[in-house]
């Protein structure tokens, strides 16, 4: 089964308006038309940025799709802070983070909210980028196994093979994630084989195999192609390096 990379950048809580803009243009400018027809990629600005940013690609018409880092589930209502799934669908995104170690360790995000904004992405036709990953404690005891798959089937209940083969999972362990460290090419393959093991497990071959697992954490254009190259890597979700629009654009290459 082939499956086509996904590059996604998420520029966490970086760009102003303005800086976004620029970021944007250098992206447009130097991306290869014929790499984006065979390799899907995305970038996940500050919402503030959502609107800007979709506006360079569209005016340049430069086949990067947008992503939105963070959504809550409820369609509408008294949540003070938060923005919602029509909102990010309105204004174009077509892939959703969630999930995020960030999110989990700083923003007391769970489990059950993981599974929750899973379920109302998918209703809604965004592309939930499911991440998981283990701290280096829990790597250090050698469970990291266990603790990923688990935060797999925990973000996938209720849900069914088809709606799962509409989701992308990350694998970003936490300890590569902003450090340098970046797992190596062994490293990453083993946790995102078991993550596909597990996704066999809960839904079968055919589906299993014909979704995207990528790998973050620390992935730049230097390691980008090794990691790349393995089976069960299909891409890869960048922080620190997706700020820069060479570098960026370089692990686009090597996805290609
Ligand atoms: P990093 O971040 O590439 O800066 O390590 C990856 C991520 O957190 O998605």
């Amino acid at each position: 089964m082939t499956r086509k990379h996904l590059i996604a950048g998420n520029w966490k809580m970086n760009e102003t308006i303005p800086e976004a803009v620029v970021l944007a243009q250098e992206i447009s400018n130097g991306a290869d038309p014929a790499t984006l027809d065979v390799v899907d990629v995305a970038v996940c600005p500050p919402f503030v940025d959502l609107k800007p940013v979709k506006t360079v690609f569209e005016f340049d018409k430069v086949n990067v799709a947008l992503g939105a880092q963070n959504v809550y589930w409820e369609p509408k209502g008294a949540f003070t802070g938060e923005i919602s799934i029509p909102m990010i669908k309105e204004i174009g995104c077509t892939y959703c983070i969630i999930g995020h170690s960030e999110r989990r360790n700083l923003f007391g995000e769970t489990n059950e909210g993981v599974n929750l904004k899973a379920r109302a992405l998918i209703e809604a036709g965004i592309v939930p980028i499911i991440c998981v990953g283990e701290s280096l404690s829990v790597r250090d005891e050698g469970v990291y196994l266990d603790f990923v798959t688990s935060q797999v089937r925990a973000a996938y209940a209720g849900i069914d093979a088809e709606d799962a083969v509409r989701t992308v999972v990350a694998y970003e362990p936490v300890w590569a994630i902003g450090t340098g460290r970046t797992a190596t090419p062994e490293q990453a393959e083993e946790v995102c084989a078991a993550i596909r093991a597990t996704l066999w497990d809960l839904f079968g071959e055919e589906t299993a195999e014909s979704m995207r697992v990528l790998y973050g954490g620390s992935m730049n254009e230097g390691n980008a192609a090794l990691l790349l190259a393995e089976a069960d890597i299909d891409g890869g979700l960048i922080g620190g390096a997706a700020l820069k629009a060479s570098s960026f654009l370089e692990i686009v290459k090597a996805a290609k």
